[in-house]
């Protein structure tokens, strides 16, 4: 069984056993050129127990961590080739990179601009306040993770494109503005993730938020992929038992802990490994929400999506949230249409028990809001989309029917018109035509 943390990167991706007698140089290639640009990174954990290297071209786990050539639009990779094939020096390599990256738009729906909240006048680079109730929380040194996903929208930040970083060392800030604002009742400590941390670097912040006791502050929430690319931060890290008395101290200090755990594919919950560790977790009353993207090449089946949530609710865990791609990195190779979304949700949806059916989605995380695809429908003849925001930026928003023309094509909401003739979505000003896809969405908004 793995125990000791063995990371692989860019640098020393040829030393993993597995790539060295199954890949070929072709393959190498491809890692290294796309690595250059999108972060790669993984470990022991997901080489050794979650990828089938027999199948490896085919295996989700493979395609979750690992570059392919086609993650990259061709000219791109045909420039870092070029590079690289000529012996180019570091310094030229990172430039073109990051021009290229720049292109990727590695900041969609408006995060570093619209919901970084201001205290006396300063604005808290580490924090964002979208939702009424709710605050994400960047801790500092919980900006990195265990593995990298291939699609991931946090990208930027493991790449070095330092002035893209979200990320707050200080708790005080935190607890002051809680205090300011007696609306939030929940935090989310995201990244990266926060459960890279050593358990006394969470604890700082954990237990400060205990200790302040601010009477809004009801739940905290710590979203982690670590149950999926290294469970043995519960298990066996040797302040796992630490950690597991933090959780402890936060439920007896009355507040609601809850996991939002990321599980791509049900394959993540099939070890011994991560069996213990959410026994562990649930153990000390923390509960676990699941959440994951629909994405090609991973997990665009129904059968998919039935199994995890299944598995899920077995091993204790609520389902969630299934999430649309975002419009940043490769989504052009993972994305599959709003309309392919919904049916496998709906598919799959169908052939669970009430008891999973906790789930929500297929939801977008656009600048206006989460945004939810009901399904196709047709109204007085003609076919729409029906949607409704899950979260908004302004709460009257959340559970409103609206309709947009049904178009089979598009993949998110920066595709979609508003149906029935109508000028605009309800919820916008103003909007603008001739919107190019992957940008973001081009609305002037109400609030
Ligand atoms: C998804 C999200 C949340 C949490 O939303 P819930 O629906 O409460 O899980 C909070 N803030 C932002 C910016 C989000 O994208
Ligand atoms: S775990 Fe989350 S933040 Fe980390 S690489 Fe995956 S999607 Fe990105």
């Amino acid at each position: 069984m793995t125990k000791d943390y063995q990371a692989y990167q860019l640098r020393n991706f040829r030393e993993i056993p597995e790539v060295d007698r199954y890949l070929s140089e072709e393959d190498k290639f491809a890692i290294e050129v796309v690595g250059n640009i999108l972060p790669f990174k993984a470990n022991n954990y997901v080489t050794e127990e979650l990828i089938d290297w027999e199948n490896f071209r085919r295996d989700p786990i493979y395609a979750l961590t690992f570059p392919a050539a086609e993650m990259l639009e061709p000219q791109h990779f045909q420039e870092i080739a070029g590079l690289l094939n000529a012996g180019a020096g570091k310094a030229e390599i990172k430039l073109t990179a990051n021009r290229i990256r720049r292109e990727l738009n590695p900041h969609p729906a408006g995060q570093m601009e619209h919901n970084v909240p201001v205290l006396d006048g300063a604005p808290l680079t580490g924090i964002q306040h979208k939702y009424r109730e709710t605050l994400l929380f960047f801790p500092n040194q919980g900006q990195t993770c265990h593995a990298y996903c291939t699609f991931c929208f946090r990208w930027p930040q493991f790449v070095g494109m330092n002035e893209l970083k979200f990320a707050m060392r200080d708790t005080d800030l935190l607890i002051r503005y809680l205090r300011e604002h007696p609306e939030v009742n929940d935090v989310l400590f995201t990244g990266g993730d926060p459960m890279i941390m050593k358990t006394r670097i969470i604890a700082q912040y954990i237990d400060a938020l205990i200790e302040a006791r601010i009477p809004n502050l009801r739940t905290i929430r710590i979203g982690t992929k670590a149950l999926g690319y290294w469970p043995q931060r519960f298990v066996t890290d040797e302040d796992a038992d630490d950690l597991l008395r933090l959780f402890e101290r936060t439920k007896e200090a009355g507040i609601h802990l809850a996991f939002m755990a990321h599980f791509n594919h049900p394959r993540e919950l099939e070890t011994d490994m991560v069996k213990t560790a959410i026994e562990r977790i649930l153990n000390t009353g923390a509960v676990i929400r699941t959440q994951s993207p629909i994405m090609r090449h991973i997990n665009d089946k129904a059968e998919v999506w039935s199994d995890m949530w299944q598995k899920q609710v077995e091993l204790g865990c609520i389902p969630y949230y299934m999430f649309v791609a975002r419009n940043t990195g490769a989504q052009h190779y993972f994305a599959i249409s709003l309309e392919a979304a919904w049916r496998i949700f709906n598919r799959a949806y169908r052939k669970v028990s009430g008891v999973a059916r906790t789930v929500r989605g297929p939801s977008m995380s656009a600048m206006p809001g989460k945004v939810q695809v009901n399904g196709v429908a047709e109204i007085m003849g003609e076919k729409v989309f029906a949607l409704e925001f899950l979260q908004a930026r302004n709460p009257e928003w959340v559970g409103r029917p609206f309709f947009a023309k049904y178009n089979p094509d598009a993949i998110w909401l920066d595709d979609l018109e508003p149906a029935f003739g109508e000028k605009r979505f309800f919820y916008e000003v103003t909007r603008r035509s001739g919107q190019r896809p992957g940008t973001v969405a081009g609305v002037d908004l109400a609030v």
